[in-house]
């Protein structure tokens, strides 16, 4: 029986969201700290993601509305990754999931162990996929392209690496592991690393612009 096992992030569904939902819980946790509505503040962090990336934002925000310190960026950095995000699955995702339900699925992610849980809890694929393979609890080594949780997969199933098809969109690390063992790999050309160009070793078997080509 083939094994289709798929990325979160950006696979599934669109990961700018879990973002923005996380400046939202942070500018809530932050409004009545700065005396700032939290609709100004999120608004604020969206367009500091947009302009600078993620790494400053805290600290920009902070400092904007003149309360910038180590503490309170810490602060806002726990509430971010504790929030409960709102996450919906991309609607080909949804298809896709639907027309695959008799296949055996799974989930590979890589990411802080926790905050990637919450987001298979928000999405509710829990009871749609076998298990959901959080590198991160495996020691920060077996996050891709380590082949660590594949070769566990297979182990699960029974079954050779070639019966077993990874999709995702990451050709930093998505499929360079793991293709010389044998397994199959799709990348989905969405998210950050759409425009990335990949060598040989990199780029995975096929590429695929929506999961509807699946
Ligand atoms: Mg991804």
């Amino acid at each position: 029986m083939p094994v289709l096992v798929f990325d979160l992030d950006d696979t599934l569904y669109p990961e700018l969201s879990y973002v923005h939902s996380g400046f939202r819980a942070v500018a809530d946790f932050l409004s009545p700290r700065l005396g700032v509505p939290a609709e100004t503040l999120a608004a604020g962090m969206i367009a500091e993601e947009t302009a600078q990336g993620r790494g400053q934002v805290f600290d920009n925000v902070l400092r904007q509305h003149g309360h910038w310190s180590k503490a309170l960026v810490a602060a806002c950095l726990r509430t971010y990754r504790q929030h409960r995000p709102i996450l919906s699955l991309f609607p080909d995702a949804e298809r896709c999931l639907m027309r695959f339900a008799d296949w055996p699925l799974y989930i590979v992610t890589d990411g802080h162990k926790e905050v990637q849980a919450r987001k298979v809890a928000a999405l509710h694929l829990a009871g749609r996929v076998r298990h959901a393979y959080l590198t991160n609890r495996y020691g920060r080594h077996r996050a891709k392209p380590d082949p660590h949780v594949f070769q566990l997969i297979c182990q699960r199933e029974g079954v050779m690496p070639e019966d077993v098809t990874y999709v995702g969109d990451n050709v930093r690390k998505d499929f360079v592991g793991i293709k010389p063992l044998g397994f199959k790999t799709i990348r989905i050309i969405r998210g950050n690393y759409a425009h990335l160009e990949a060598d040989a070793a990199h780029d995975a078997d096929r590429s695929i612009q929506t999961l509807d080509e699946l």
